[in-house]
């Protein structure tokens, strides 16, 4: 029998009355409509019970990674999700997939993770910090519930990191920011305080600033693949699924989903060419306004892979992100749906707010 405390969970208010014949269990991956949760009697697959679409209202009370849920066990075959207990965080965007859209027609809001209990905000210290962007992804986490920790990555690249330390800590305030090196270690003692069995913490940054680097170094194990290792045996390479809410060996949680890479690069007011605006500001100064950065003279991309004062890696990132944004192709479509979102979130806020104030 598996100790669901293990996985973070705290007795839910359904527990006094008693579940019936539902137990507790965790949401550890979504599919699409096949779900992998943990439960007292370890691993097993389990689909939301028929009624769910008939019952539910909005799209986010369907389950998510991370959700604590009432599961009906079923040792042979798929076990059944009765409901989704409370959420104590969450982070959300608007579901413009289509996915549970079907069944749900009054607001298409997707949650993407809950209940974690930390939001790791990484930027790298390698290249321009971005102080407005750390402050957007701060703001967004307060919203989620979940408590921001800022952590300025690559340290090990950047013998003057202080002056940037001392500069984020002055604007952060209130949060902890932390200068941390995935590759030597650095600084990741001072998150211990963090890492304590039973929480469980989302990571927010751009592609490249050291996301999987950083979780295998606190994992102690492989459990991501990093960038650098995609692109020298891209070929042979076999991706293993890792799962979307892993317990690492020290007790810790993390989430990881393919929606927080999309959270982290778009839904916070930037899109690609303010994520990667150094590579962009680049392409002016190529000596033909059409270079494809591929083997043309006078190219400034070429000229700085040399120069390394761009890291391959990250223009690797760039050429991949930009291949596979699939939300570029109907950019404007995203851009609609992510403003009247916005709109929604802020009367929520003011209803929350005046319901508040008249308490
Ligand atoms: P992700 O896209 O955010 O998951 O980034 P990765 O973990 O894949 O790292 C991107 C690149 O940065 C890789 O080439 C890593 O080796 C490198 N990297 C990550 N963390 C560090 C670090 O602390 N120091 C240095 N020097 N390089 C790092
Ligand atoms: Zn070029």
């Amino acid at each position: 029998m598996i100790d669901l405390k293990i996985y973070g969970y705290t007795a839910m208010d359904e527990e006094a009355e008693g579940f019936g014949d539902y137990i507790p269990a965790r949401v550890t991956e979504v599919h699409r409509e096949l779900y992998k949760v943990v439960c007292a009697y370890g691993e097993c697959t389990a689909r939301v019970k028929g009624s769910f679409y008939k019952d539910v209202s909005y799209a986010d009370d369907f389950p998510a990674v991370g959700d604590f849920v009432l599961l009906g066990y079923n040792k042979q075959g798929d076990s059944q999700i009765l409901k989704v207990c409370q959420r104590k965080s969450k982070f959300s965007r608007p579901d413009y997939s289509g996915h549970a859209a079907g069944y749900v027609k009054t607001i298409r809001e997707q949650v993407i993770a809950a209940n974690f209990d930390y939001v790791f905000i990484l930027s790298s210290l390698n290249y321009d910090l971005n102080i407005n962007r750390i402050l957007r992804y701060i703001t967004a986490a307060w919203d989620s519930g979940g408590r921001p920790v800022v952590l300025l990555t690559k340290r090990d690249l950047r013998p003057d990191y202080q002056e940037q330390l001392e500069m984020v800590q002055a604007e952060a305030l209130g949060v902890d920011v932390f200068a941390v090196s995935a590759v030597t270690g650095e600084g990741l003692e001072q998150l211990s305080a963090y890492l304590k069995p039973g929480k469980t913490i989302v990571f927010l940054g751009s592609s490249g600033v050291g996301k999987s680097t950083l979780v295998n170094a606190l994992a102690g194990e492989e459990i991501m693949n990093v960038n650098s290792i995609r692109e020298d045996d891209s070929k042979g390479r076999h991706t293993t699924t890792h799962r979307q809410l892993t317990l690492l060996k020290t007790g810790v949680m993390i989430i990881d989903t393919p929606g927080m890479r999309e959270f982290g690069l778009w839904d916070i007011e930037e899109g690609l060419g303010e994520a990667f605006s150094d590579i962009e500001e680049l392409f002016l100064q190529c000596r033909f306004s059409d270079c494809t950065h591929h083997n043309e003279p006078g190219c400034a991309v070429r000229e700085a892979l040399r120069k390394q004062t761009l890291d391959y890696g990250r223009w690797k990132n760039y050429l991949k992100l930009k291949g596979e944004a699939k939300f570029t192709e109907d950019k404007s479509a995203y851009l609609r749906e992510r403003k009247a979102f916005g709109k929604k979130l802020e009367r929520e806020k003011r209803s929350r707010a005046n319901a508040k104030a008249f308490r």
